[in-house]
């Protein structure tokens, strides 16, 4: 039986203030209901200590929303994935479609980020997912195969037994447009073949989160579909009430 897990991606966004407002009445409210599952932040980098600070003991996970492919040396403006443990961090989101097209950071690229938290004991968050183009031209399961291939070449398939991956159809994320509950189940149950083609007890092991517009009133439904363990939320999860109750849909 796979926990469920919801991550809040903050992105760009907050100050020391509203970051430290945002975790204390996250830990408020989550100390209200007992969850069965696991919940998370990835937070910007310079939050990250002030983060780990407040959250320590409370079982809410702390991550990045990005991890170098390098140990340590001249790369400008990239953070190891030892300074993100050093600094209390379980998780690194990897490949996210914001990285992948305002960024240009390619598979392979992404590939060797998610390498490198494995490596290190970090735990990967593989964000994967189509343009609206390429969903329309009929590619979403070339796109997202080419996505997990470049990874699984890289990293190995036993990898993923210490990763998460997240579906994000990139046409759904920030534009209030959420992939229906079936459209979601039917790419999550393709990946989750694409590994089991590989090894099938990484397969149903490895927890496939949705990201994509999530809110409270479209959670539960996807969160029933039988591949999806949880979510990857992005605007939702900058409102302490809104992100609580996806949280509590997830279980
Ligand atoms: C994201 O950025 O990972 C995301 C899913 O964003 P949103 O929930 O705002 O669509």
């Amino acid at each position: 039986m796979r926990r469920s897990l919801v991550i809040g991606n903050w992105k760009m966004n907050g100050t020391r203030a509203s970051t430290q407002q945002l975790l204390g009445d996250l830990l408020a409210g989550l100390g209200e209901k007992a969850l069965t599952g696991e919940v998370g932040v990835g937070v910007p980098f310079v939050f990250i200590p002030q983060a780990a600070e407040q959250l320590k003991n409370t079982g809410i996970l702390l991550g990045s929303q990005n991890v170098s492919d390098q140990d340590a040396g001249a790369y400008t403006g990239e953070i190891a994935a030892t300074m993100l443990r050093e600094f209390g961090c379980s998780f690194a989101i990897v490949g996210h479609s914001e990285r992948r097209l305002l960024y240009h950071e390619s598979s392979p690229e992404v590939a060797a980020r998610y390498n490198k938290a494995i490596e290190h004991g970090l735990t990967p968050v593989l964000c994967v997912g189509e343009r609206l183009e390429q969903r329309e031209l009929g590619e979403t399961f070339n796109v997202i195969d080419e996505q997990l291939t470049a990874v699984l070449a890289v990293a190995g398939t036993a990898s993923f037994l210490r990763a998460v991956i997240a579906y994000e159809p990139v046409w759904a994320i920030g534009t209030g447009k959420t992939a229906t509950a079936e459209q979601a189940q039917a790419v999550h149950e393709f990946i989750r073949q694409r590994i089991a083609s590989e090894d099938q007890h990484v397969a149903q092991a490895v927890r496939i989160l949705y990201g994509g517009s999530v809110k409270p009133e479209n959670a539960e439904a996807l969160f029933a579909m039988p591949d999806i363990d949880g979510g990857l939320i992005g605007g939702a999860s900058l409102d302490a009430r809104s992100f609580l109750s996806i949280c509590f849909s997830a279980g």
